[in-house]
């Protein structure tokens, strides 16, 4: 079962970092590609030692976990100013500094929000660094396009790449970033904005157009950290429904609930895959039961006192909704979520007709955690499982 404790994953993750950084990069200069030609950066192993202590230091984990958590429902606040990816891509392929207002008018009609600039915002403010972090410059908040960058084409599929600062710290500060979405499994969020001239008055001339974007693994840049330390981060625009949903996640590891075991959301496709129509009937179903048999388990239901369930044919095996589909019924909204994985558990059919529509007593409930709801099992297993 996959248990994840954030906060010892959150500390591990930096010091894994942190040791990876010291045991791999080598001196040495780098080259960081610009439009005006390329910059060189003398990598250190001081300078490596300092861009650390900035970017994943090793003391005071709790203030280091706060201001994790505020970078993000910082980022989080922006999400509701931000465009959809669509009319951000047209505002990137415009190529040009100055909006007019047909321009401005086809991008609002492809969902942009224009944004005057604004002093009191570190984001729709006009500065010409191109990386903007997040408190104690820890985290990257955004990046910010200008025409005319090294590079700066975007793909079909709303991906681009972005230079780092020339410094050493920029560099490991890209990495760590890619390399907490890869550890923590949650996509890094991050935010891209661009900006136009646009005259409304002598005071009021510029106008921000900001979506969100993720780190994608596009070549594999963790594999090797003393090879992909300069490289640019690699990205992709994404719909603000995405990203708020990677920050939900992330929020919901805020606070530490003693008795609460947080799961990895499940993949859509895998959700699917494994939900209750799928399994209740036919061959997918059968092998969750065989790997059941097979793997120790035992009913999590007291009718039968937890009888193993080897000792049931696969016809008096069933899988239970721990959400009942009649209380789904009742309220509507449970309907989209009533077959996930999450929400099933393996039980004989004893126990699951006794229930009825029921809830779970917390014994009973204590016990499906224990064995592991289907979602569990998928997580795991389900290699194991699919072979059989
Ligand atoms: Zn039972």
């Amino acid at each position: 079962m996959e248990i994840s404790d954030f906060s010892l994953k959150l500390k591990t993750t930096l010091s894994d970092f942190r040791n990876v950084a010291i045991d791999t990069i080598e001196e040495g200069p780098r080259q960081v590609p610009r439009s005006e030609g390329n910059n060189t950066v003398n990598v250190t192993f001081g300078k490596v030692r300092n861009g650390l202590t900035n970017v994943c230091p090793s003391r005071n984990f709790e203030a280091y976990k706060e201001s994790f958590f505020s970078h993000f429902s910082e980022l989080n606040r922006y999400l509701t100013l931000c465009s959809s990816s669509q009319s951000f891509r047209s505002a990137w392929n415009l190529r040009s500094e100055i909006l007019n207002n047909f321009d401005a008018e086809k991008l609002i009609s492809e969902g942009a929000q224009l944004i005057p600039a604004n002093e009191n915002s570190r984001v729709f403010r006009c500065e010409q660094q191109g990386v903007l972090y997040g408190p104690k410059k820890r985290l990257i908040l955004g990046v910010r396009h200008s025409e005319g960058n090294y590079g700066d084409s975007l793909n079909q599929v709303a991906e681009f790449k972005y230079q780092p600062p020339t410094d050493c710290s920029g560099f490991l500060r890209y990495r760590f970033c890619h390399y907490i979405s890869e550890k923590l499994d949650v996509p890094y969020i991050l935010l891209v904005i661009m900006w136009f001239e646009y005259r409304i008055n002598d005071n009021l001339n510029q106008l921000f157009i900001i979506a969100p974007a993720k780190i994608i693994n596009k070549n594999n840049q963790l594999k090797n950290l003393n090879k992909n330390l300069h490289k640019p981060l690699e990205l992709q625009l994404i719909d603000r429904k995405e990203a708020a949903e990677a920050l939900l996640v992330l929020d919901s590891r805020k606070d530490s609930l003693d008795d609460i075991i947080f799961r990895e959301p499940l993949s859509d496709s895998l959700s699917r895959e494994w939900s209750y129509n799928n399994i209740s009937s036919g061959e997918k179903g059968k092998k969750v039961k065989r790997w059941a048999k097979e793997n120790g388990k035992k009913c999590p239901g007291n009718l039968c006192q937890n009888k193993p369930f080897k000792d049931f044919p696969l016809s008096k095996l069933a899988f239970g909704h721990i959400i009942s589909q009649k209380w789904a019924k009742a309220f509507t909204y449970l309907l989209k979520s009533v077959h996930h994985p999450d929400n099933l558990y393996l039980t004989c059919s004893n126990c699951n007709s006794s229930l009825s529509d029921k809830f779970p007593s917390s014994d009973l409930r204590n016990s499906i955690i224990n064995t592991g709801t289907i979602g569990d099992w998928i997580r795991d297993k389900e290699h194991q499982i699919k072979s059989l």
